[in-house]
């Protein structure tokens, strides 16, 4: 008998994670030896769904649960409808609660501090959202989920919930707030930035030529319209203007890495050295992360050069509606440590990148072509099983950018525009989960602090990640297993290069130095004044001495 316990879909996660509640099985009706089988459970057609409810004793052919359809959604939430339809005794044992909870458990909940995070999704009535969550997240432990109806509307009010499906966290230690997963998080973009100028660049032992002009102009297109926070925008212009009025073809790495860690102590400005993910977050260690971050990135700058197009005034790519893509395009070309994917979005920039006639039309470009990305990685090995590869923005997200024309879903691009520019702007920014940046006199203490060790930990691993992974089953935190085909194990490779070795430990290299954070440059700089001051402290001493004796020839001989 072919037994298969796994059952997966583009748009969904898969049901092993519901095992303990409803296990799921395939078997094979057109295989001649499970013909006996199936003719005694009586399947004429194919697929047919069968449910079994638990602590059946006696021989039972199942329950045909029909939905509208057979997708795979349509599946789960008839599995949902299965498991309710048992009677409180004859439920399964580990199957959480599927019944909406009240207001008033919800505020014991809040008094209880029960040590566990408790997730409440709030719902209309006809919405399997809050099931789904509380049936996927049952391999961990250490979350609870629970779900509420959306009924009373001045409790939702002062929980600050406007619109539904909404998800409100209450912490171990009993604090509580709104979870907002259409947000777009700071932490995401300056960890990102972190790794590109810390880690990606380092690859290159030094920039030159076209290598340069692409960075300089990355650089510039990226200071501009950056809507993170003050000093890492400072940082970013600084590192810009720098850049900028060089008068050199040819610039090492390491003085790029010493003006990203503010060796020069310049106030107000920072970036952190920390990666901590959040909207990025994979499920697990290698998934997500990075390029998700960079994407993220680019769709921000499109949206700011069609939202803030001034900011570009002065930099010659005011006028030019592609020159953000271009930059972008070339920037990927040039560094991004996945080969391959550099390949694609090129073939995928020739194809139509010139077609690209405004601001706006940048911005839906780059949706476009994210989406195709997102298509042909559907069921890749890199794709995170907990965030399927889909047409972006999912109807949740945003109702109105989807709309039917003759019965096939198709997309309402001015919908679409409206959206990217509230999603990708600066007021959907939020700053939980970022590093806090200290007082402004903390701000050129970033030398110091990676120094201290607190950036990557030698196994690459932030504490970001830590954190994070405190939610995770633990059986799923092995060490990186899949890597092979993965996207970061050609990332890993590319800085595996002799030529990215030596730049990444000459990077290291500049950063600690006798422990106190001189990169070869200030060294040299100190050896310098060291022997101008020694010499200037020797002619003193000889010119006083000399004119002493002539004081003492005096005294004693007044006529000489
Ligand atoms: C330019 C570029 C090209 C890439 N090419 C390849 C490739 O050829 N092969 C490969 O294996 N990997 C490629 N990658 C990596 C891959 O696209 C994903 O970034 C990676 O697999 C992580 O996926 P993710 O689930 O975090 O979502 P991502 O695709 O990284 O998306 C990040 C976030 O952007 C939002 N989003 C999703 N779709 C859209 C959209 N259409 N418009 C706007 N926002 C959206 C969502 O909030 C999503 O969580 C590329 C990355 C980049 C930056």
């Amino acid at each position: 008998m072919a037994w298969c316990w796994q059952l997966c879909s583009k748009s969904h996660s898969c049901l092993v994670d519901w095992a303990a509640a409803i296990r799921v099985a395939a078997l094979d009706c057109a295989e001649e030896k499970n013909q006996d089988v199936c003719r005694t459970y009586d399947i004429h057609f194919y697929p047919t769904f069968r449910y079994f409810r638990a602590f059946t004793k006696e021989f039972t052919a199942g329950e045909n649960f029909k939905g509208p359809d057979r997708e795979l959604r349509t599946v789960r939430q008839t599995m949902i409808d299965f498991l309710q339809n048992h009677t409180e005794g004859t439920r399964p044992p580990a199957c959480p609660p599927l019944d909406p909870i009240q207001p008033s458990d919800i505020l014991s909940l809040m008094d209880s501090h029960s040590g566990q995070y408790h997730a409440v999704m709030f719902e209309s009535n006809g919405s399997y959202v809050g099931r789904e969550v509380i049936l996927d997240l049952i391999p961990y432990d250490n979350i609870v989920v629970s779900r509420a109806l959306d009924r009373d509307k001045a409790f939702l009010g002062t929980l600050g919930i406007s619109s539904v499906p909404s998800c409100y966290l209450i912490y171990p230690n009993g604090s509580h707030g709104l979870v907002n997963v259409a947000k777009l998080y700071t932490a995401d973009l300056e960890s990102g930035l972190h790794y590109l100028l810390r880690v990606e660049l380092a690859a290159h032992r030094s920039l030159a030529g076209a290598q340069l002009k692409t960075f300089r102009d990355f650089m510039t297109v990226i200071a501009k319209l950056f809507p993170g926070r003050p000093p890492v925008k400072k940082l970013l212009e600084t590192l810009q203007e720098w850049l900028a009025n060089l008068p050199l073809d040819k610039i090492p790495y390491n003085a790029i890495l010493d003006l990203v860690n503010n060796k020069m102590r310049i106030s107000g400005i920072f970036l952190t050295s920390h990666i901590k993910w959040v909207g990025c977050q994979g499920s697990r260690l290698e998934l997500r992360g990075y390029p998700c971050s960079l994407w993220k990135l680019f769709h921000t700058l499109t949206v700011q050069a069609s939202t803030h197009p001034e900011a570009l005034v002065g930099t010659g790519f005011e006028d030019d509606p592609q020159a953000v893509l271009q930059t972008i395009r070339r920037y990927i070309h040039t560094f991004f440590g996945c080969k391959e994917c550099g390949e694609h979005f090129e073939e995928m920039a020739k194809e139509s990148l010139n077609s690209v006639k405004t601001p706006d039309q940048a911005v839906l470009w780059l949706w476009r072509k994210h989406n195709m990305v997102n298509s042909r990685l559907a069921g890749h090995l890199s794709e995170d099983p907990k965030f399927p590869k889909v047409p972006w923005p999912t109807p949740d997200l945003c109702p109105a950018c989807h709309e039917e024309i003759k019965g096939l879903d198709s997309w309402n691009e001015d919908q679409v525009l409206v959206f990217l520019k509230q999603h990708y702007s600066r007021d959907n920014l939020v700053d939980t989960y970022s590093v806090d940046q200290g007082s402004p006199d903390d701000w050129g203490a970033l030398g110091r602090e990676q120094e201290e060790g607190e950036g990557l930990n030698p196994s690459g691993k932030s504490r970001g990640h830590q954190d994070a992974e405190s939610l995770r089953p633990p059986h799923k935190l092995g060490p990186r297993t899949d890597l092979s085909k993965s996207l970061h194990h050609r990332l890993d490779l590319k800085l595996q290069s002799p030529q990215g070795l030596q730049a990444l430990e000459e990077a290291k290299a500049a950063v600690p130095f006798l422990g106190v954070g001189f990169s070869s440059l200030d060294m040299s700089l100190c050896v310098v004044l060291y022997v101008a001051s020694s010499l200037f402290l020797m002619i003193m001493y000889f010119f006083f001495r000399v004119r002493s004796k002539r004081w003492k020839v005096r005294l004693y001989h007044p006529a000489v």
